[in-house]
């Protein structure tokens, strides 16, 4: 018998049929003997039509009371759900993130969590009630309610998980895992059974979309095991764990991650003197723009030219303040180009293994790809490159590491 907080996503409970499909789902697990929380977020599509309904009224709604709003559809969803466990016989009572509570700090639209009161849902749990909490939601120490960010029912889940100290996290949602990379692109991606927390936040942070970055992060702090499955399949889904020293065979890659929406900047010919970084780097954060990947290297006439990535929406901001700064410097002018993607492979078995880089330049030179920029972390190797070579080379180095799946490589 374990216990078991279980997170439902906005598909899963995207319609009435869904959500009585998950009230089935729960009552074999308590036959089983299980004890759960079941964490759920608001019907696909509520969100973002409760923003619709607010943007229709102000452009700029104050952030309390966008709290209050967006916070209902996961308020709907509970109650839904203990209606059709009740019809199943199973004793259930929802819980709004005030009641349990989440409290949180009192940054509105992205509250963080600081503490979780816990004696509520045990009470339930020993009597042997299903605790449903709406995800996403908390409530600061004034009694405002708030809510984590979008995407923020997994954090939910995950830190309900930590605070019960449950056996397992599991994510149940409309894919049945963590593929190698996005299955869209490369038709022999494969599901992994296990991934650890460390690459995941790599893999999120890098544009897979299966995980609330946040809640991978709470997780691997906490130890919280965490498992990623389908809700409309049976299966075992991916779980994401701590590293396993004793493995001894540990995969060199674990997946290839991108993202497509990158641009780069160049100012050239930068006088090389102590501050010039800091003086180009300093306008664009002040304007709110984050850089990714920075590459500077002098010329023999001791000039450099400084480059830098920023998500693409921020490319033209990024642009105009250049101009600017590079006429203060003295530069010789900017350049720029945002028809540019990331590609990265990220895998811990790197730590013990020389080499992968040249073997992912490697690839990416046989099938006659230049390579922009490069980036490396104990993990995880990106590089730019043109958008237009993208899915070549998320295939090519998906089998150059052999991540392709055992039909797909019988069939070609
Ligand atoms: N309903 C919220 C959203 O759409 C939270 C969630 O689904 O995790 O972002
Ligand atoms: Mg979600």
């Amino acid at each position: 018998m374990a216990l078991y907080v279980q997170k439902y996503g906005g598909t899963s409970v995207g319609s009435v049929e869904r959500i009585e499909a998950v009230a089935d789902k729960l009552k074999t697990f308590r036959e089983q003997g299980h004890d759960l929380v079941v964490v759920v977020s608001a019907m696909s599509g509520e969100t973002n039509r409760l923003i619709g309904l607010a943007s229709q009224i102000q452009a700029q709604p104050n952030p309390r009371e966008m709290d209050v709003l967006v916070s209902t559809g996961e308020q709907v969803t509970i109650a839904l759900l203990c209606m059709a466990l009740d019809k199943r016989g199973i004793s259930a009572r929802s819980y709004t993130g005030s009641q349990v509570k989440i409290l949180t700090d009192s940054v509105h639209t992205k509250a963080r969590i600081r503490d979780i009161e816990v004696s509520r849902m045990r009470e339930d749990l020993e009597a042997g009630r299903v605790v449903v909490v709406a995800g996403f939601q908390g409530v600061d120490g004034h009694g405002n309610i708030t809510t984590l960010g979008r995407g923020g029912s997994d954090t939910t889940g995950v830190a309900l998980a930590a605070a019960l100290k449950a056996d397992e996290c599991q994510i149940y949602t409309d894919v049945d895992g963590v593929y190698t990379t996005d299955p869209r692109v490369v038709d022999s991606a494969r599901r992994l059974d296990k991934i650890t927390f460390e690459e995941m936040l790599e893999m999120a942070s890098l544009g897979s979309k299966v995980l609330q970055i946040r809640a991978v992060e709470f997780a691997g702090k906490y130890k919280v095991p965490l498992r990623v499955l389908s809700s409309f399949e049976d299966g075992p889904g991916t779980l994401i764990t701590i590293e396993d020293d004793e493995a001894v065979e540990k995969p060199v890659i674990s997946g290839i991650a991108f993202n497509r929406d990158e641009a780069k900047l160049t100012v050239q010919g930068v006088p090389d003197i102590p501050g010039v970084a800091s003086r180009i780097l300093g306008p664009i954060s002040a304007a709110n723009v984050e850089v990714d990947m920075i590459v500077q290297n002098v010329a023999a006439d001791q000039t450099t030219d400084f480059t830098f990535s920023v998500h693409r929406n921020d490319f033209d901001k990024a642009e105009a303040i250049l101009q600017r700064v590079a006429a203060e410097l003295g530069a010789r002018g900017v350049a720029g180009d945002n028809k540019i993607a990331k590609v990265s492979i990220v895998g811990v078995g790197m730590r013990s293994h020389a080499g992968v880089a040249s073997k992912m330049f490697d690839a990416l030179a046989k099938e006659g790809i230049n390579i922009q920029m490069i980036s490396t972390s104990e993990i995880k190797v990106s590089v730019v490159l043109a958008e237009k070579y993208l899915e070549l080379a998320v295939r090519a180095l998906h089998s150059e590491f052999d991540l392709d799946a055992p039909e797909a490589v019988s069939e070609s």
